[in-house]
């Protein structure tokens, strides 16, 4: 079945970018925000702290099939609550960090995440960041860009924001994954934001979707 509203998709590695782009474009054009990475998170954050063992694939699984998963759009960006539980201020925690990438491998945990974005498509024109946005999740949306930047930028990035994040290892993990990895999408738009502003990347995005016919 096909989407009705517009999709914008905004794939690429940890640290890329991303987050703070895809909120920025999604203000500039109106369009509702939706980071699939903290609904990921959401999901593991929610197993480990019921005492799940990370690596424990069968009960995770479990546990993310019987949790209430409400994904909400607020004041237009995609808010989770999990069994009644806001997980917002735990969602970059260390332990989240260290366990996200296992639990986004196990593909009943992907089916509920990639059903619940298509939801949102059927009444919301949207600005998704994820992994496999343009390449599985919406693959006929013409809007792909798949941003990126040095391994030495991002991590700069990262440890401005003062955090402890194994970047290099999800990474690789995302991308060697056999279930919907991190790839480029054969027709996405690669933006280099290396030495770019977010302005700066915004501008760029939004003039690419100007030349491939997005009237906005
Ligand atoms: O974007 P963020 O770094 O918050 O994503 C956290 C993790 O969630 C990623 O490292 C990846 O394992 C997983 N993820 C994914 N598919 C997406 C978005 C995130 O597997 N579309």
């Amino acid at each position: 079945m096909g989407h009705i509203h517009r999709v914008v998709a905004i794939d690429g590695p940890a640290a890329s970018g991303k987050s703070s782009v895809a909120r920025e474009l999604a203000r500039r054009l109106g369009f509702a925000y939706v980071n699939s990475g903290a609904i990921y998170r959401a999901i593991t954050w929610d197993a480990l702290q019921k005492g799940i063992d990370g690596r424990d694939t069968e009960r995770i699984a479990q546990t993310a099939e019987a949790a209430r998963i409400s994904c909400r759009l607020q004041n237009n960006e995609s808010h989770i609550v999990i069994d009644d539980v806001d997980p917002s201020e735990h969602l970059r925690d260390d332990r989240v960090n260290k366990n996200v990438s296992r639990v986004s491998s196990i593909p009943r945990v992907r089916k509920i995440v990639v059903q619940n974005m298509r939801q949102y498509a059927r009444y919301n024109d949207l600005v998704v960041e994820g992994r496999d946005i343009g390449s599985v999740v919406f693959p006929k949306t013409p809007y792909k860009f798949y941003v990126d930047a040095s391994p030495e930028v991002r991590l700069r990035r990262r440890a401005a924001e003062g955090q402890r994040d194994e970047i290099i290892m999800r990474d690789r993990a995302d991308s060697s994954r056999p279930i919907s990895p991190l790839i480029v999408a054969k027709d996405a738009q690669i933006i280099d934001t290396s030495h770019l502003t977010i302005e700066g990347v915004v501008n760029e995005i939004i003039a690419r979707l100007r030349q491939i016919g997005l009237s906005i």
